[in-house]
């Protein structure tokens, strides 16, 4: 008997976790990929012995990581090596407050003491509060298929009294006063996309993640982490193909039949799996089938979450005094969040992230020299069309300006090397939908069966992972798709 014959298209997380399910569970798994290199945004650069992790940098959950591992038979720490990461991120205002988010809950009672005694017993009712929308929509919900409406009705009573309808912003105001610390708690939502002041509560869940799991980083950067799990893949005997640019899934009698890449390969297939961007893969994937059309008209009207502005640089000189992890606050948080998710052009201010990895592993530039990234959230092309090919080199200046100025002195005489990713090349680079960096919005109107479900509708043997689908984006998220998609792929067409 042979097995049946699947392909993943797409090797982000979600794709390369799902391949692995796949081909552990007895399909054979053909993963069929863009770019020329695996991870999705999770890709990485290398400049002149720099290393660049594209994308996340924060790594949760580790457990998800290792089930995946031991679905496959295989310990992990034969194939990556995660660092533990304190503190968890340094946040800094240009008031010259500073916080370091720790785990360590006598040290958090004194920093939040420090800034607002009344706080700290509010804190603690927060965390309560986080650890039960944890243990309702991640460990129960996070990685279960939501097919059916009745599915959705089940979640119901849990959803309306966590107040799922609140926002995130609106619940940590519940608990704490101060508004640094409002923002401390609250921002996390926009990790994975997340508006704080329109997502959902349900969100406020990665706080209890955090704490529970702790921050980590793999050795070697996330891209270790990427190869680990391309070279699991492949050790079970699963085929990789790269500079693979799907065009189109074949379809007929409401089945999917075949996949053809744009450089004439075709094969015959029993199932398929999209881990690219939903919208691509509904409009353009499946342009010959009727339904999938009305699905992606259907797409046009949501809301997708907002994009990022990435420059990637290095710096002849390591700065041992900034974390692995800082977000700089700028001068206004919600009036600029309303303008990245609102407004036409781009604000003058910002807010950013600043990964400096070096500070956990320093092989990932030339000895005694860092590599850096720094983001800053900006307007998808749907909400502001900027030009981004004329305005990129001035932001980039620009961000590196206000780094310099406010935690960096001297970077511009220490840079080696710059890159950025913009907003279009989230379009062309990764096919995303408006160049959205996290599909879409996660508010709760598009979550669980709201999302696009992990299986097609109409199309019985065509499945969905990654960002676009249930439970959502960030690692943890597609990890868990990955397992809500392979569990119906395995039970639809067991392996052997
Ligand atoms: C800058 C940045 C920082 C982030 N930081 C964090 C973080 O610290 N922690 C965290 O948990 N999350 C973070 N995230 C979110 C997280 O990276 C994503 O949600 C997650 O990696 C998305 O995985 P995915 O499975 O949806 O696939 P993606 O990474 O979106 O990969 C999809 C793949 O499909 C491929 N593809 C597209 N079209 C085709 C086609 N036609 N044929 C073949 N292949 C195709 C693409 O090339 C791509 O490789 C970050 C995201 C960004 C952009």
């Amino acid at each position: 008997m042979t097995r049946p014959k699947t392909v993943v298209i797409g090797a982000g997380f979600g794709g390369l976790a799902l391949a692995i399910r796949l081909q552990a569970g007895g399909h054979d798994v053909t993963l069929l990929e863009k770019r020329d290199k695996p991870g999705g945004r999770a890709y990485v650069y290398e400049d002149g012995g720099y290393v660049f992790d594209a994308g996340p940098t924060v790594i949760t959950d580790p457990s998800a990581l290792e089930e995946l591992f031991a679905v496959a038979g295989r310990p992990m720490s034969d194939y990556v090596d995660l660092l533990p990461v304190s503190p968890f991120y340094r946040l800094e205002w240009e008031s010259g407050y500073a916080f370091d988010y720790v785990n360590d809950q006598a040290e958090l009672d004194r920093q939040i003491g420090r800034k607002s005694p009344a706080d700290v017993e509010g804190y603690r009712r927060f965390l309560d509060y986080s650890k039960a929308v944890f243990e309702e929509g991640y460990l129960k919900l996070g990685a279960v298929p939501f097919l059916h409406f009745r599915d959705m009705v089940r979640a119901g009573p849990q959803l309306a009294r966590l107040q799922a309808w609140r926002s995130v912003y609106s619940i940590v105001s519940r608990f704490i006063r101060d508004e640094e610390l409002r923002q401390a708690f609250s921002f996390h939502s926009l990790l994975v996309g997340g508006n704080p002041f329109a997502t959902s509560s349900i969100y406020a869940l990665i706080h209890a993640l955090e704490r529970e799991w702790g921050v980590w980083f793999p050795k070697g950067g996330t891209g270790a982490l990427v190869a680990g799990m391309v070279r699991l893949f492949t050790d079970l005997g699963g085929t990789v193909r790269l500079n693979a640019e799907v065009d189109r899934i074949e379809t007929a009698n409401g089945r999917v039949t075949a996949v053809a890449t744009r450089d004439g390969w075709r094969m015959d297939v029993e199932g398929v799996a999209s881990n690219a961007d939903v919208m691509h893969t509904y409009r353009h994937l499946l342009r010959d089938d009727r339904g999938a059309r009305k699905t992606a008209a259907s797409l046009a009207r949501k809301r997708f979450s907002m994009s990022l502005f990435v420059v990637y640089f290095g710096l002849r000189r390591h700065r041992p005094e900034l974390q692995h992890h800082t977000v700089l606050f700028g001068p206004r948080y919600r009036a600029l969040i309303d303008d990245i998710f609102r407004r036409e052009t781009l604000a003058d201010d910002f807010s950013l992230y600043l990964h400096s990895p070096c500070a956990t592993d320093p092989s990932l530039a030339p000895p005694g020299a860092g590599s850096y990234y720094v983001l800053a959230p900006v307007p998808h092309l749907g909400t502001a069309p900027v030009d981004w090919e004329t305005e990129g080199p001035r932001y980039r200046d620009r961000i590196l300006d206000y780094v310099e100025t406010r935690c960096m002195p001297g970077l511009r005489e220490d840079l080696v090397t710059v890159r950025h990713f913009s907003p279009v090349d989230f379009a062309s680079e990764l096919n995303a939908h408006l160049g959205s960096a996290f599909s879409l919005e996660p508010i709760l109107t598009q979550s669980a069966w709201f999302r696009p479900h992990n299986r097609d509708d109409r199309i019985a043997n065509l499945y969905i992972v990654g960002a676009g689908t249930h439970p959502g984006a960030g690692v943890p998220g597609v990890i868990g798709s990955a397992k809500a998609t392979a569990g119906l792929m395995l039970a639809d067409m067991p392996g052997r």
